[in-house]
């Protein structure tokens, strides 16, 4: 294949990549942004393949059917509750990739490397192995094979200190010297880092860890992209280093975390929202299907706040059901988005894209909060820390300061969940105990699916 018609073909790819990228910004949109940047990584790969002069493909082709089934059989498996651990692990593996790839690229040519390649090949392995190993923890924290809670040990911060100075020196060394023991060492520190920045990390922080890993993955295969001088690479890693940082952002704002925060560690405990758990000493107000079906049918306006518990209960179908029911009976019906209800970013809005509801009836906190003191009922749906009022009027809660959806301020709110246990917080939640609250204890979908067929009746 001639040099230019491979060029012409990487700027298509990262034309598609970037076309794709902005189609996300949409649920509309999103589906066909997936597949557009899809075809440009299939562009990518074919023209690489073809491009690079490449002498044997055997253990490329072994590659591709092996890793082919594994993505095949994972993504049709997978839980929609455990795609954040599915992201982790694909974090780690590009961030691994990506310094195999530049390693291999210095074994390659191991003399004649200009300084700045050996810099951004020494970056890239640098970055790419913190992102495995930080990943892989990441994973085990939320698959719960480790445990959720900040884990540290003493002298944490003088160890983290040594290995990130050594590190800082190796790459310095290896650019100046281009000795491969050095380069071998540099990815040793590098694994060890990512193991014991991301160990002192709360389970609550893990999100934001996942995210900013992404960026990580990203910003290491970039530096591979300039020491391949493979345009096509620089392209794509930037574009998931960049998305991987503003979603990191939105995410810490969402949670009124920083990132240096975050990073730091120690906040943020075990994920418990598992389940089980006992109902506590204070008393709440219990409805049966039968009343609170009355009372939705008999509103004017109902605002919905999915959470976790949604999707756990896999009650998306069941709540659109019930959407549907009050919507024929002229109840004005919204459902509130909270940027960081679920267990991933967008959990919410993909959960809901499945049921088919409209995209026109999913808001931002901005739109319903306003209105929520003119709410008739806030049905929460298996939310819990997204609705907790401490984060707005208790500064000692460890979530002050997060924005919530107010549901205490509409004038009835409605909460389904299985029992008092707390959410991935881990704290109490005072609305639940509010004179105009009714608890709701029952899986979500029974419990959903009990309110459709009362609201028929009522
Ligand atoms: P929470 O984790 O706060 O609460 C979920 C609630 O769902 C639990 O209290 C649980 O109560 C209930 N629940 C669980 N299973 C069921 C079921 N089958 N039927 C009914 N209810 C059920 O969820 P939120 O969505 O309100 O908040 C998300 C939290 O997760 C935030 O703290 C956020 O920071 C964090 N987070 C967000 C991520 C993201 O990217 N979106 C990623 C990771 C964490 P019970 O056991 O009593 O039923």
């Amino acid at each position: 294949m001639s040099t230019e018609l491979a060029a012409i073909a990487y700027l298509v790819a990262a034309v598609l990549f970037i076309v794709g990228l902005t189609r996300l910004s949409s649920p509309a949109t999103a589906r066909s942004g997936n597949r557009l940047a899809a075809i440009g990584m299939l562009v990518a790969v074919v023209v690489t393949l073809l491009d690079t002069g490449i002498l044997d493909y055997v253990w490329i082709v072994v590659g591709l059917v092996v890793g082919t089934a594994i993505g095949a059989v994972l993504a049709r498996t997978v839980a929609m509750t455990s795609m954040p651990e599915l992201v982790a692990v694909f974090n780690g593996l590009g961030g691994g990739a990506s310094a195999l790839v530049a390693a291999s690229a210095f074994l390659a040519v191991p003399g004649g490397n200009e300084l700045v390649t050996l810099l951004t090949l020494a970056l890239s392995v640098l970055v790419g192995s913190v992102t495995f190993t930080g990943s892989l923890v990441a994973y085990g924290k939320l698959a719960g094979r480790i445990p959720g809670r900040p884990v540290t040990f003493p002298g944490q911060v003088v160890v983290d200190g040594v290995l990130a100075l050594g590190a800082l020196v190796a790459v310095g060394w290896f650019t100046a010297t281009g000795e491969p023991i050095v380069l071998w060492a540099l990815g040793g520190i590098a694994l060890v880092l990512g193991l014991t920045r991301v160990f002192p990390i709360g389970g609550g922080d893990m999100p934001v860890v996942i995210a900013f890993l992404n960026s990580l993955s990203g910003i290491a295969a970039s530096m591979a992209g300039f020491a391949l001088d493979s345009s096509i690479l620089i392209i794509a890693g930037a574009l998931v280093g960049a998305s991987g940082l503003i979603l990191t952002g939105i995410m810490v704002r969402a949670m009124n975390r920083t990132l240096v925060g975050v990073l730091a560690g120690g906040f943020g405990g075990d994920d418990s929202s598992g389940g089980g758990g006992t109902i506590g000493d204070r008393p709440v107000r219990r409805g049966t299907a039968e009343d609170l079906a009355i009372v939705l049918a008999y509103a004017d306006s109902v605002v919905i706040v999915p959470g976790y518990g949604l999707a756990v209960a896999q009650a998306q179908h069941a709540l659109r059901d019930l959407a549907d029911e009050l919507g024929s009976r002229g109840v004005e019906v919204r459902y509130a988005i909270h940027p960081v209800a679920g267990r991933m970013p967008g959990h919410m809005n993909v959960l809901l894209a499945e049921a088919d509801v409209s995209y026109d009836l999913l808001h931002e906190l901005d739109d319903v909060n306003p209105d929520m003191a003119r709410t008739d009922v806030a049905l929460v749906v298996g939310a819990n820390d997204v609705v907790n009022p401490a984060a707005r009027e208790d500064p000692g809660s460890p979530i002050y300061g997060m924005p919530i959806v107010d549901v205490d301020r509409a004038r009835h709110a409605i909460v389904i969940k299985r029992s008092l246990s707390p959410g991935f917080a881990g704290i109490d939640n005072p609305l639940f105990y509010e004179e105009n609250t009714s608890m709701f204890f029952a899986d979500a979908k029974s419990a959903l699916e009990d309110l459709t067929r009362e609201v028929k009746q009522a």
